[in-house]
């Protein structure tokens, strides 16, 4: 971890107008809030300091996300989470996707974005426009998607568009008992099929919608109005290349995925500041 600055939640506060954090890995995990999380939102929230939470988290509204986070100790209105699934609305919009029939692998929640979206959800046995995976849990799995892939294979096969939108592209994510695949290695494994049987085909991917892409920091923008912001996260490609990609300053805890010391990774990936503590 040599060159990288040590900074302090104060220094943060003095130099950026506004802190766009990430959730798990910095503020909790899947047992509950992280040491010093609380006590920062609850120094934001007095403070009247703006700041939103950027997780690439798809299988939860802003709402049921906040009322987990309050349950958790952490005062979050769901005004502050800017989440992956919110992004499938101006990706839907962008792409005339409304009235669209739409497998969905995830959770109730992640069907309600799709609907939100203006998506039309079907059974992933039935024809579909348009596959969306949003999370690995909520469904049976192998099951699912073998269906999904079947679809897929049948409307290919008949020259039917179809459309792929991965609004978490994250590969693992952290669990109590080490690690589990996240939304975007599942993603790669439809990818690599529809490589496999139609390999002549290049646009037979997904769209990632989530951090590191750039829709969730030009969501955060809108939101804001300035690009004075940083990015506060615990994973390299995501929350430090993400931020580096849009051209934002970030700063890397050391409670998640990636643990120190990275001098392998590429200049993208080092951040402005290392953070030690949330306190
Ligand atoms: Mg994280």
């Amino acid at each position: 971890m040599t060159g990288i600055p040590a900074t302090d939640v104060a220094g943060l506060l003095r130099r950026y107008e506004v802190l766009l954090l990430d959730a798990y890995g910095v503020l909790v995990n899947s047992a509950g809030a992280l040491p010093g999380a609380a006590e920062l939102v609850g120094q934001l929230n007095a403070a009247g300091k703006p700041y939103y939470i950027l997780t690439n988290d798809a299988s939860k509204l802003p709402t049921t996300a906040a009322a987990r986070y309050q349950g958790y100790g952490l005062a979050i209105d769901a005004e502050r989470i800017i989440t992956s699934g919110l992004l499938l609305e101006q990706h839907f919009a962008a792409h005339h996707l409304a009235g669209a029939r739409c497998v969905v692998l995830g959770t109730e929640d992640s069907r309600r974005y799709v609907e939100r979206a203006g998506g039309e959800i079907v059974q992933p046995h039935e024809s579909f426009d348009v596959l969306v995976v949003a999370d690995e849990f909520g469904y049976p799995f192998l099951e699912t998607v073998d269906l999904a892939l079947s679809g897929l294979f049948r409307a290919i096969d008949r020259q039917r568009p179809v459309h792929l939108v991965l609004p978490n592209p994250d590969l693992i994510y952290p669990s109590p008992h080490g690690f589990g695949i996240a939304s975007g290695s599942i993603a790669l494994v439809f990818e690599a099929a529809l490589r496999l049987r139609y390999s002549h085909r290049r646009d037979l991917r997904f769209t990632r919608l989530g951090k590191p892409h750039a829709a969730m920091f030009t969501e955060a923008l809108r939101r804001t109005g300035t690009r004075n912001m940083v990015m506060i996260g615990d994973q390299l490609e995501a929350d430090i290349g993400g931020a580096h990609d849009f051209g934002l300053d970030s700063v890397l805890v050391d409670t998640g995925v990636n643990a120190p010391p990275f001098s392998a990774a590429p200049a993208r990936l080092h951040p402005t500041y290392l953070l030690r503590s949330l306190t």
